[in-house]
């Protein structure tokens, strides 16, 4: 793969959130593996949840693959093989799954969630509160692939006319169709944090 030093990032590591499915459209999987393939072009590591199924394992496979390095975070519970599948690279084992999340948290210097279901939307709102409480400042982005994210979206300027969340909050949503834009606005982002 090309590199140069204009590729590198000021992120060490970026926590991917995503589906445990691969999700019906090809464009989904695509996605998992053009955001691998961005991190490791900019030598970003990779934190998420562990395993090996759905775009999870797409995207982990991608940058196992290609050199990258890859820490899955996993509890216990999790751990076996016919739930989550061979996990590559470095594990972590935590004994929960609030445990999980407060080391992907610290573990990461960005957080981005690729379509995904109940457990990429429950992760993706915990970062994003977490955020507006001042618990972390890092930048959230979401890889909003064939508009899967719209819905959220529409849902939360919702959530802003009718007064539950502040338009200075709604900003805290960095979003892209595409993993190399993306990438680019969070880096932006973390610079004037
Ligand atoms: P979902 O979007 O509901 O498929 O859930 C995916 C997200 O929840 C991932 O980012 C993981 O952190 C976590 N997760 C859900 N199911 C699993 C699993 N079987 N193995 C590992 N992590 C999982």
């Amino acid at each position: 793969m090309k590199e140069s030093n204009a590729d590198q990032s000021r992120f060490r590591s970026i926590c991917v959130f995503c589906g445990s499915s691969p999700g019906r459209k090809k464009s989904f999987q695509d996605a998992a593996v053009e955001l691998g393939m961005e991190l490791v072009q900019r030598k970003i590591d990779l934190v998420y949840g562990g395993g090996s199924i759905g775009l999870m394992g797409l995207i982990s496979h991608t940058v196992h693959h290609w050199g990258g390095k890859v820490l899955g975070i996993i509890p216990r519970t999790l751990m076996r093989k016919e739930l989550t599948g061979e996990t590559v690279g470095e594990v972590t084992i935590v004994e929960n799954m609030h445990q999980r999340k407060a080391e992907m948290c610290c573990r990461s210097d960005a957080f981005i969630a690729l379509p995904g279901g109940y457990g990429t939307l429950e992760e993706l709102l915990e970062v994003i509160s977490w955020a507006q409480l001042g618990i972390h400042n890092k930048p959230v982005g979401l890889l909003n692939v064939d508009g899967y994210y719209n819905s959220l979206l529409v849902l939360i300027d919702s959530a802003v006319n009718e007064g539950f969340i502040t338009p200075t909050h709604r900003r805290l949503f960095v979003y892209s169709s595409t993993a190399k834009e993306l990438v680019q606005k969070l880096e932006a982002r973390s610079l004037s944090l």
